[in-house]
């Protein structure tokens, strides 16, 4: 695999994960493919060294692990975690607005959203559906309206003579986003075009009523190059699908030697607090079913190393004074390690020194970040994951610019670059050796 092929393969899982139910359902087909099992929570498992496993808790978070064949289960596991979501406006259960001619939506902000930025797009709709079907029975099914159908048009400035200097945002009435236009008949609700699609996309689905939804607006325009020498990669969600791709390939291709472990969780964005987040019960309820004993298990925990990954901020030319001078990020240099003396990131001397090793097996040399002292730092779902399991962690992740936009913007080597070093964090020997 190189850097164009794996980019490739990256753009299309962008493309075809607008929400987390589509990242989670493609993560599902790949580990399938490449012949992971998969667990239902509510089944007993019977597990066999040498091989690999996957389950999925709600449609938006997935677990998926290899038990290596030459290594005791008590020698640890290499484990790895990112998150499905990101921030977004997210449809109302009730939707429908009728202002003047226009049919608009009514949504609410998911995450940390830098909201001016989905002002004059072309959005999409996509999500999560659960109908009664013909037969009684409740069934999940995701939609993907695959089109650009939704707009939020920009107050002129001629109305807002303070919009370059001072443009605040009323989330309630400035973001509802107009669907449609009808001057003499009366518009369809949301919910009958939504069965529309549903129909279109699940034809042998016999749908009797559609009962609830999970519904997110996205950018229609799927990601691109950008830059002269096509230097960068601007898309949506690159936080954090970026780092769930770079998972899902790493632990699909590996070669199964050695026990390895991947969490994507859901609701990162929103403080991970959740069945699916990283806070909730998910990935030690299923690492005590790997692991029986409780013993074992805890000796296994202290055995294994967990990197977590999440996009880090690169330097922006524009904002220099916002950097720590000492520790200015660039894209196309490599992953980013990110270190917090509050932990807000998990990382410490020994856990950034076993992947300092790892890298440099594979002659990467990974960036150090931290805020500047006088600003307040982001989190993510390192020191959650590290203080549950008791687990040593480091936190890293891909740079990027205009985190949070609904366009997203990195180096077109970072991506492969941060691949390769945790294809070789799953192959090598290091972090045992450095974990005494
Ligand atoms: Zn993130």
């Amino acid at each position: 695999m190189n850097q164009s092929h794996y980019n490739k393969d990256l753009f299309s899982f962008l493309s075809s994960s607008p929400t987390p139910y589509h990242a989670v359902s493609g993560i599902e087909d790949v580990l399938r493919l490449r012949g992971f099992i998969q667990l239902q929570e509510n089944e007993h498992w019977q597990l066999e060294k040498g091989c690999s496993y996957f389950l999925t808790r709600e449609n938006s978070a997935t677990i998926a692990f290899t038990l290596g064949s030459d290594e005791e289960r008590d020698h640890g596991f290499r484990m790895l975690a990112a998150h499905t979501d990101s921030p977004c406006l997210q449809l109302k259960p009730r939707p429908d607005i009728k202002i003047g001619t226009y049919h608009q939506l009514g949504v609410e902000v998911y995450g940390g959203s830098l909201l001016g930025s989905w002002f004059d797009r072309d959005l999409s709709v996509a999500g999560r559906v659960v109908c009664e079907m013909a037969d009684g029975q409740l069934a999940v099914l995701l939609v993907d309206f695959k089109r650009p159908m939704l707009t939020i048009p920009s107050i002129a400035i001629h109305f807002n003579r303070d919009a370059n200097t001072n443009n605040s945002i009323d989330r309630q009435k400035h973001l509802p986003p107009i669907i449609a236009q009808a001057v003499d008949k009366q518009l369809p609700k949301f919910k009958s075009l939504l069965l529309d699609q549903l129909t279109l996309e699940h034809p042998k689905a016999m749908i009797k009523e559609i009962l609830a939804s999970d519904l997110f607006c996205y950018d229609f325009h799927g990601p691109i190059y950008i830059g002269i020498n096509n230097e960068f990669i601007s898309s949506g969600r690159l936080d954090n699908l970026l780092s769930c791709h770079a998972g899902m390939m790493a632990l699909a291709h590996s070669d199964r030697t050695k026990n390895s472990f991947l969490f994507c969780a859901n609701h990162e964005e929103n403080g991970s607090t959740s069945a699916t987040g990283a806070h909730g019960s998910f990935i030690d309820s299923v690492f005590e079913r790997i692991v029986p004993h409780a013993e074992a298990k805890r000796i296994s925990l202290s055995n294994s190393f967990l990197i977590s990954m999440d996009n880090a901020h690169a330097a922006h030319p524009n904002f220099m004074d916002k950097i720590d001078p000492a520790h200015e990020i660039h894209l196309n240099k490599g992953p980013v390690i990110k270190l917090n003396a509050n932990q807000r990131y998990a990382t410490n001397s020994l856990s950034a020194a076993t992947y300092m090793h790892i890298c440099k097996e594979v002659d990467i040399t990974p960036q150090e970040f931290v805020m500047r002292s006088d600003m307040p730092c982001g989190s993510t779902i390192g020191p959650i994951t590290a203080a549950r399991l008791g687990v040593k962690t480091i936190d890293i992740g891909a740079p990027t610019l205009a985190m949070h936009s609904i366009r997203e913007l990195t180096g077109s080597c970072d991506p492969f670059l941060l691949y390769q070093t945790i294809v070789q964090f799953l192959s090598c020997n290091t972090h045992r050796q450095l974990s005494k």
